[in-house]
């Protein structure tokens, strides 16, 4: 069991019993996740929820158009980053999410893609459970399926990729980074990294260092799955250069290995049949 952090254990405090099953008035926490930015991509189950719910605690949703399904009488509480603000710290949502179930409301958490894709979601899952708390996660879209489908890369594919890892290229301070020879020694796997933009020149020198072709494919890909999508194509050796394109704004993906090489030129990112969105930059 993770020890509480500050907020967790003043709540554990005033709710004694936090072991015991939840109170039957007590309210209950729904993680959502609210897919990569397009509003069209959030499951049927997570959109009902939403319409539902008496409280919505999001992040800086790629997706705001979702905020409008929300009743006219949710609370909508934005603890995301904003300009000029800092997010909320995670024990204080952890605190919030808890405050609101305690008090009886059925409390929506959207997140952005996949909750427990790289979204904490695990570690407010843990803090609610803890508290004795019902707390169920609704999946969502990960940035990988999304911005593979909307570059028409198919993260496997029989020949070319039996493996596919998702990685996250940014580490707590003082934690262990990227297991390199690990990442390189796939003969047949497709890396795919979150939160790499800034670390594109550790990916490129820590993957060709162990192994992997200079010419090994490589796509970048911004804001993907919505109209501002942004997608240029490079190779390992390429990269650092690449990454450092002014069209590249976060959040930004990045995807190695040789079914980059599928990725259609001209591919639709929306899903209108008749409605064009961005295409490759070469
Ligand atoms: N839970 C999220 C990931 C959160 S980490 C998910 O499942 O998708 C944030 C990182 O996700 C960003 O730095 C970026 O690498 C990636 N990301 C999220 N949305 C994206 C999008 N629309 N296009 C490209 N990358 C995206």
């Amino acid at each position: 069991m993770l020890a509480p952090d500050p907020h967790t254990s003043i709540l554990l405090a005033l709710n004694r019993r936090a072991t015991a099953p939840p109170k039957r008035a007590w309210g209950r926490v729904w993680l959502i996740g609210a897919g990569p930015g397009d509003p069209d991509l959030i499951t049927v189950a997570g959109l009902k929820l939403v319409r539902a719910a008496d409280v919505v605690v999001h992040d800086r949703l790629g997706a705001p158009a979702l905020l409008a399904e929300c009743r006219d009488d949710a609370v909508k509480i934005d603890v995301g980053k904003r300009a000029g603000k800092h997010a909320l710290p995670q024990p204080e949502i952890n605190a919030l999410l808890a405050q609101h179930a305690m008090a009886g409301r059925t409390v929506v958490r959207l997140k952005g893609g996949d909750p427990f894709i790289f979204g904490r979601g695990g570690e407010e899952m843990l803090v609610l459970r803890q508290l004795g708390i019902q707390v169920d996660v609704v999946p969502g879209v990960t940035a990988a399926s999304a911005c593979a489908a909307a570059t028409g890369i198919p993260l496997t594919h029989r020949g070319l990729a039996s493996e596919v890892s998702l990685v996250t290229a940014h580490h707590r301070d003082g934690a262990p980074g990227c297991d390199w020879a690990q990442l390189a020694s796939g003969r047949d796997r497709t890396l795919v990294f979150y939160m790499g933009l800034s670390q594109a020149q550790a990916i490129s020198e820590g993957l060709l260092g162990h192994g992997l072709p200079a010419n090994t494919p490589v796509a970048l890909i911004s804001n993907g799955a919505t109209a501002e999508q942004e997608a240029l194509r490079c190779t390992l050796d390429t990269l650092p250069q690449a990454a450092s394109s002014k069209k590249l704004a976060s959040p930004c993906l990045i995807v190695v290995g040789a079914v980059v090489n599928l990725a259609h030129p001209r591919r639709v990112a929306r899903h209108e049949p008749t409605e064009e969105a961005a295409l490759w930059a070469a």
